[in-house]
């Protein structure tokens, strides 16, 4: 998704680059360049002309920043623009004070209700949070076995109308499950609703009554991102027929334009809260506008990356760190550094992830948790510092004797060393792809 807007944004704003000044013909430029590339990738029509109308401003204006060179500026001024037309902020959802949370789905049938249900369920369980999905999905056949599946699979109860019992009334089923979470000690309730193949009375009707009747705190709107325009005309009648207070985009994987995806939020006035990229349940993730705009400009998260780097280390050791990173002179001892670093910014593997390029490297993070750093971090204080300094002199007697002393098996070490080969070659590469001085047009 993206990918076309983000290689046409990546090649207008590289022609900016060793441009000492930008006259306004420059920036008109540019601006027609940008409008077309983002009506090409569907974004709607009022968003562009309001986004181009920021852009020629500011860029025009007199934001003139001694620390950035023309094409920077502009660089900076579209992604914050981008930023802003994602929703600015990350919305994070809102609980109730007095539990349970109540957060209601709605959407077209197919937009990804019934999975994103199990998707939330495991992101709230991670949160310490214990909910139960609830089946109001009554008309489409099988939807309450799908929902209970997703429910085992998440590891979390399903509440849903006894079998036997007919259709059954979709408010009726809301309610009782809202006494069942006070009574089970469910502190958030994520209630599926059924959706249809168009927007229809009969279908809004519905999902309005079941609102009436479990009073959501969040209405979450689900929106497969795949559906091009119809995403904002539909987006537009769930507002006006039921009402919601955020929105989830799903299927943000697929190979679609993904314009109307970034419409929504400007179009509707209602935030964007999770993104959805994948069928299994933890493809999902809490929305970042920033990050989501990093990536479109083709420099994977590339300015998050810098930003939250600058915060967590201080400045001098990051340079040393990135000096070392990229001459291959990186230690192992560096190499935990790093790691608690990275830790800090939040989840390693998606941070990285969204690198481009840097996929590989997302496979020898993933499953780092804090317990493992914690064994891993053992293990480099049972070597010595001549190890630490020189790994490669940790022969197969010092890895038994490092793993004795640090109390675990001869393969973790095992397994950290090799990591930490494969980690650095990794990092010279991506040293020698991104320079890591930072500055546009790093990209793929
Ligand atoms: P519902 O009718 O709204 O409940 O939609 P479902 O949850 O049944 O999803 C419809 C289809 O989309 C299923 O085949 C899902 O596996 C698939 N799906 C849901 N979310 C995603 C996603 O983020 N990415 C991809 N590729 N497929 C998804």
């Amino acid at each position: 998704m993206f990918d076309t807007l983000s290689d046409r944004l990546t090649s207008v704003l590289q022609n900016l680059r060793g441009k000492g000044k930008l006259s306004d013909a420059d920036i008109d430029a540019t601006a027609r360049e940008i409008r077309i590339a983002l009506l090409e990738a569907d974004v709607a029509l009022p968003v562009v002309r309001e986004f181009i109308a920021q852009i020629k401003q500011r860029a025009k204006g007199a934001e003139v920043s001694a620390a950035l060179n023309p094409a920077q500026q502009v660089v900076k001024i579209v992604n914050e623009e981008l930023v802003a037309i994602l929703g600015g902020e990350t919305r994070r959802l809102n609980l109730a004070k007095t539990p349970p949370t109540v957060i209601m789905l709605a959407g077209l049938q197919g937009s990804g209700k019934t999975t994103l249900a199990g998707k939330l369920a495991t992101w709230l369980k991670k949160q310490g949070h214990t909910p139960l999905l609830v089946a109001c999905d009554l008309q489409r056949p099988n939807a309450v076995t799908q929902l209970q599946v997703v429910g085992e699979r998440a590891g979390v109860p399903t509440f849903a109308p006894e079998p036997g019992n007919g259709v059954g009334d979709p408010v009726d089923v809301a309610r009782r499950a809202i006494d069942e979470s006070r009574r089970a000690q469910h502190d958030v309730v994520v209630v599926d609703t059924a959706g249809r193949l168009g927007v229809d009375e009969e279908l809004m009707r519905q999902a309005a009554d079941i609102r009436d009747a479990v009073q959501p705190d969040e209405t979450l709107f689900v929106v497969d991102a795949m559906i091009g325009q119809d995403a904002v005309t539909t987006a537009e009648a769930f507002r006006d027929g039921v009402g919601f207070t955020g929105v989830v985009l799903t299927k943000l994987d697929g190979d679609a334009r993904g314009g109307a995806a970034l419409s929504v939020r400007q179009v509707t006035g209602q935030p964007i809260l999770f993104a959805s990229n994948g069928e299994k349940l933890e493809d999902f993730d809490a929305f970042h506008p920033d990050r989501m705009a990093g990536r479109i400009l083709g420099m994977g998260d590339m300015l998050t990356l810098i930003e939250q780097a600058e915060q967590a280390f201080d400045q001098e050791k990051a340079e040393q760190a990135a000096a070392k990173l990229g001459t291959g002179e990186m230690t192992l001892e560096d190499f935990l550094d790093q790691m608690l670093a990275v830790r800090k910014m939040g989840p390693i593997g998606n941070l990285l992830g969204m690198l481009p390029g840097a996929g590989q490297m997302k496979d020898q993070l993933a499953g780092v948790d804090d317990n493992h750093l914690d064994r891993l971090q053992a293990i480099i204080r049972g070597m010595t510092p001549a190890e630490r300094a020189d790994p490669k002199m940790i022969n197969a007697s010092r890895r038994q004797r490092i793993a004795r002393g640090s109390g675990v098996a001869v393969r973790e070490v095992n397994d950290l060393v090799n990591r930490f080969f494969e980690a650095k070659k990794m990092m010279q590469q991506m040293a020698g792809r991104f320079g890591f001085g930072g500055g546009p047009g790093g990209g793929k």
